[in-house]
């Protein structure tokens, strides 16, 4: 998955379970991942007859009802523009805007938005299912947590500082849950002096320029957690505040480009000062 990934165990046998969650890895990386010619995705982007297992079918079709669900700011279909400006490879380069068009017009799949955080689903209940009571896992920023911290104490969470260093604040999780941001500083490159972040505004087929450096969403389902946090990065603030509002299943911390943090109520947020984002709003 191209990054660093940590996990942390209390129970029986911790080892071996550890070893089961990497061989789990591999084989999602091994099903997924578009950066393998031979995976079931590459695959089905090359329209070779592929069939879907009883696995396979149901994240496809939540990562197209989470597309529908924020209006196609989540679009796992955008691979060949992902694949236009390079960023699963080293040859990141801006493409032309003939090129970005046309490959808006493919339907080429890339859940790179969404897979950390249906791993940390899968991992948290192939690990639970091991006999490990609790954890804590770090998929490349995707936190998935299960069970409560030995002291029986909220997990807190670190909202990394997009500017480096210590991070800006943490959020407090307690049991089964996700914690996962989207920020601009995560996978970039520049160009004459500009630089391109790799969350895509499927309108464009540009980064997504909205005043914002990251989000982060926390939310029971980790799958869910990985999209929203990607379409809320889309939308930009005040369309992301509007569609938590109409929702019930997740909160959300924005970090904007002026520096202001904005928080949902349950949040659960603190280390630096903030606006509170309620439903009254
Ligand atoms: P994330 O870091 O989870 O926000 O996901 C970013 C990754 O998802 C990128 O590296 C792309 O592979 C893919 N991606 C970029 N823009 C979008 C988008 N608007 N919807 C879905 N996936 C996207
Ligand atoms: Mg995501």
């Amino acid at each position: 998955m191209d990054t660093v990934i940590q996990i942390r165990l209390w129970g029986e046998n911790p080892e071996k379970a550890a070893s089961q969650c990497a061989a789990l890895l591999t084989e999602l990386e091994n099903t997924w991942s578009v950066t393998k010619e031979d995976s079931f995705l590459s695959r089905l982007n090359r329209g070779e007859t592929v069939s879907l297992d009883e696995t396979q079918k149901p994240v496809l079709e939540k990562a197209e009802a989470l597309s529908l669900r924020t209006e196609g700011a989540f679009q796992p279909k955008l691979g060949a523009v992902i694949r236009a400006w390079g960023f699963c490879e080293d040859t990141k380069t801006v493409p032309e805007q003939k090129i970005i068009e046309a490959a808006l017009r493919k339907e080429e799949w890339d859940l790179g938005g969404a897979l950390k955080g249906y791993a940390g689903d899968q991992c948290a209940e192939l690990l639970q299912k091991a006999g490990i009571q609790r954890g804590i896992l770090n998929l490349g920023g995707n936190v998935q947590t299960f069970g409560s911290k030995p002291d029986n104490a909220p997990w807190s969470i670190g909202i990394q500082n997009p500017e480096g260093g210590e991070p800006v604040g943490t959020v407090a999780v307690l049991g089964t849950m996700a914690v996962v941001t989207s920020g601009d500083y995560q996978r970039f490159f520049e160009q004459d002096g500009v630089r391109y972040h790799h969350i895509l505004d499927p309108e464009t087929g540009k980064p997504a320029d909205t005043g914002l450096r990251s989000v982060t969403v926390i939310c029971k389902d980790g799958m869910t957690a990985d999209c929203l946090s990607t379409a809320l990065f889309v939308m930009g603030l005040d369309k992301g505040v509007e569609f938590w509002q109409e929702s019930r299943d997740f909160e959300a911390v924005w970090i904007c480009e002026n520096g202001k943090i904005y928080a949902t109520e349950k949040a659960a947020f603190s280390g630096a000062e903030f606006e509170v984002i309620s439903r009254e709003n």
